[in-house]
């Protein structure tokens, strides 16, 4: 049974380029009847917050990505850490390394020096017929992984393709720190063993992990799960996304007025493709979905592409389902709509790239919008007010329907000689507040006719 995780890091807010490492393994879990678990990496306590894990948490659930088991949190599994390092250490994969700081800090040094990458140089390792340092009294030690000496870590990254570290390129790793605290390559690798992880699909940033990983897996006795990294998504600019260069936390694009599906659709070509679909729903992409179309190459993040796939995803939704999204951004702003909404969301939701910007257009229906006076000067003209008399005359007096207001619209425009945008104009801005809308007629039927009349008969 396919099993996958997210397992972020409650550091700072999640955007777009964290969730994206979310939606392909909860994808893969879905498209294959597996599993996907949610598991928070909080051990670094000085940056980890709840405020993160919240957004974590409320992002997800936003974009239905439902996981089947977790949250769990690395904090609460010290003790399972721990038990599984004796086990290591009573197997005689771990030993105690008592460099200092200083000590290391100068054998970093002389390797530079000579223009050597920087490594531990395995002093304490232990090694048949070796004698070790005298152990220094009143150290706490750390300890350090055996890591095996010779041949290859190798393995066949979904996304990089077969990639060989030789394990010469790999030193001892600390894997406990004086404080017998396990370190993060450590809790990742017992997670994943105790988590039944069967495909680690993450950022590429911790592809150097991996093969200290997968070292440890085979010295834990387990044969390590499929990987894929992820290539990097690069912001607007083209640097590596992230909180500092302005990516938003991801709840901020429901504010915004952003659909889940629209969201989902839009990360899911964010390193991954269908042949050339570009707009599908949540259904279809969980049916396309799998490992062998990952993008190669890093993502760019484009909000305009974005907002055009909301669009999109806005036009198809059908004006029931769209409703209590839009209720909801007018609600925010103090608003409460009626029974008309779904009829408002069907007339405007073509012109309208986000849920916020159907709020803007339905908000004239429940509150006082003011045309600008630039507006009432250009459209609204002495000549026009005579017939603009007449229509608010003769709308008072039929059925308040689209076909009888488009009737009486065409008597006055006869008596009165001019064009449908001549009167049309002056209607939209005096009742909407712009020159700019849908047809004239099922715009008002919309309104409440006193509104109407009453706004007509004013100007
Ligand atoms: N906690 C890591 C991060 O947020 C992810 C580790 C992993 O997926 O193995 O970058």
């Amino acid at each position: 049974r396919v099993r996958t995780r997210f397992a972020p890091s409650p550091t700072g807010f999640i955007h777009l380029g964290n969730i994206r490492s979310a939606l392909y393994p909860w994808a893969f879990a879905r498209a294959q009847g597996g599993d996907f678990i949610l598991r928070i990496e909080d051990t670094d306590l000085e940056r980890s917050t709840q405020a993160s894990v919240d957004v974590i948490i409320e992002g997800m659930a936003w974009l239905g990505l439902d996981h089947d088991e977790g949250p769990f949190y690395q904090m609460q599994r010290m003790e399972r850490y721990k038990e599984v390092l004796a086990q290591l250490q009573a197997a005689g994969h771990v030993y105690p390394c008592y460099m200092s700081v200083a000590e290391l800090d100068a054998l970093r040094e002389r390797q530079m020096a000579v223009k050597q990458k920087p490594r531990y140089d395995g002093t304490w390792r232990p090694e048949a017929g070796k004698t070790l340092p005298p152990v220094p009294e009143g150290v706490p030690p750390v300890l350090r992984f055996k890591n095996p000496q010779g041949g290859v870590v190798a393995w066949d990254d979904k996304v990089k393709g077969r990639i060989e570290i030789s394990n010469d390129e790999l030193d001892d790793l600390v894997i406990a720190r004086p404080d017998g605290t396990p370190t993060y390559n450590f809790c990742v690798v017992v997670d994943d063993i105790d988590m039944r992880i069967t495909h680690v699909i993450r950022g590429d940033d911790h592809i150097n992990n991996t093969p200290r990983q997968i070292n440890i897996f085979r010295a834990l006795g387990h044969e390590p799960p499929v990987f894929a990294h992820l290539p990097t998504v690069l912001n607007e600019q083209g640097e590596k996304m992230s909180k500092r260069n302005g990516a938003k936390p991801v709840t901020q694009y429901r504010d915004e007025g952003f659909l889940p599906d629209a969201m989902v659709n839009y990360l899911a070509r964010l390193g991954w493709s269908h042949g050339d679909d570009e707009i599908f729903s949540r259904v279809q992409f969980l049916d396309w979905f799998d490992l062998d179309h990952l993008g190669r190459s890093a993502a760019q993040f484009d909000e305009a592409k974005l907002r055009w796939v909301n669009a999109q995803h806005l036009k198809a939704m059908d004006e029931d389902a769209l409703a209590p999204l839009v209720a909801a951004q007018l609600q925010a702003r103090g608003i409460t709509p009626d029974e008309r909404l779904p009829a408002i969301c069907g007339l405007f939701k073509d012109r309208c790239d986000t849920t916020v910007a159907l709020a803007d257009w339905a908000r004239a229906y429940y509150a006082d919008v003011q045309p600008s006076p630039e507006d009432l000067a250009k459209h609204v003209t002495e000549a026009v007010k005579p017939a603009i008399a007449t229509l608010a005359g003769k709308l008072a007096a039929i059925d308040w329907t689209t076909p009888a207001i488009a009737g009486v619209i065409k008597e006055t425009l006869s008596e009165h000689g001019l064009k449908m945008p001549q009167l049309a104009m002056p209607v939209r801005v005096l009742v909407m507040g712009t020159p700019q809308t849908p047809s004239v007629d099922a715009m008002l039927a919309l309104h409440r006719r006193e509104k109407v009349v009453t706004r007509l008969q004013a100007a």
